[in-house]
């Protein structure tokens, strides 16, 4: 993604009560964060140049639900590993 792009000018509101803090939305803390939230997509962005794989929403979680979601992933057709919005999810 280009600086061109505009990314810097997008403004997402701050989750709200009882959402996780990293991506926004109700999930399980040691569930994978919702790498397909607008607002982590935002977030990872703006810290790190590029959009999240998947791979960085495990990245907190065990390797037991990494596993576990890798094959769940996989039997959609997704790599865990390929970065940003596909639409596969
Ligand atoms: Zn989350």
């Amino acid at each position: 993604m280009r600086h061109a792009d505009g990314m810097e000018g997008i403004k997402v509101c701050a989750p709200g009560p009882g959402k996780c803090p990293i991506c926004a939305t109700e999930h399980d803390p040691s569930a994978p964060h919702d790498r397909d939230s607008l607002y982590y997509q935002y977030r990872f962005y703006r810290d790190n140049k590029r959009f999240p794989s998947w791979e960085n929403a495990m990245n907190h979680c065990s390797e037991k639900v990494r596993a576990a979601w890798r094959k769940k992933l996989a039997r959609r057709g997704v790599d865990s590993k390929a970065e940003g919005v596909t639409g596969h999810v």
